[in-house]
């Protein structure tokens, strides 16, 4: 399997290799996950292992990544919660509970993607 490494960074303050990419220093260690689809990734220069959602919104989410991504673009999009829900598949609280996660400040790239639709 090959996996594109570009968009991810050495969350490690002390490594050399800091929040930077494309500097050849990370490594998929392995697949996990409830639906084996996230990426445990190694960087090299100084040993942190991560996960691939580690500061994403995803991350503390127990939805299967593409559905939240439709959550999110339904959302921005302008349907409301209920419509989410029902094009998703997604029940109505889960997708509120991804709506205001999303809206929190813990991920303040998201909230200005959004209209509100609680
Ligand atoms: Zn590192």
């Amino acid at each position: 399997m090959i996996v594109d490494l570009s968009s991810y960074v050495c969350p490690n303050p002390s490594c050399e290799f800091f929040q930077r990419s494309n500097e050849g220093n990370l490594i998929v260690r392995t697949i996990f996950g409830r639906h084996e689809d996230i990426l445990l990734l190694h960087c090299k220069a100084c040993g942190v292992n991560f996960s691939e959602n580690r500061d994403t919104i995803f991350f503390q989410l127990k939805t299967p990544r593409d559905k939240v991504v439709k959550v999110l673009t339904c959302l921005q999009q302008g349907e409301g919660v209920r419509a989410t829900s029902r094009i998703t598949g997604l029940h109505r609280d889960t997708v509120s509970h991804i709506f205001h996660l999303a809206k929190s400040e813990n991920f303040p790239e998201v909230p200005s993607l959004l209209v509100d639709a609680s």
